[in-house]
């Protein structure tokens, strides 16, 4: 048997600016607790 990674694994959020829900990044691996947008135009609004 074959261990299998699971993409889906990925945490989500769901960005209170554009409503859309978005997956965790590499770029965000040390601030994803402080991750609130899902880019940079809806955190600058
Ligand atoms: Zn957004």
């Amino acid at each position: 048997m074959a261990k299998m990674k699971k993409k889906q694994d990925l945490p989500t959020k769901t960005c209170p600016r554009c409503r859309k829900p978005f997956a965790w990044r590499k770029k965000w691996e040390k601030v994803w607790d402080e991750v609130k947008y899902c880019s940079e135009r809806c955190r600058r609004g």
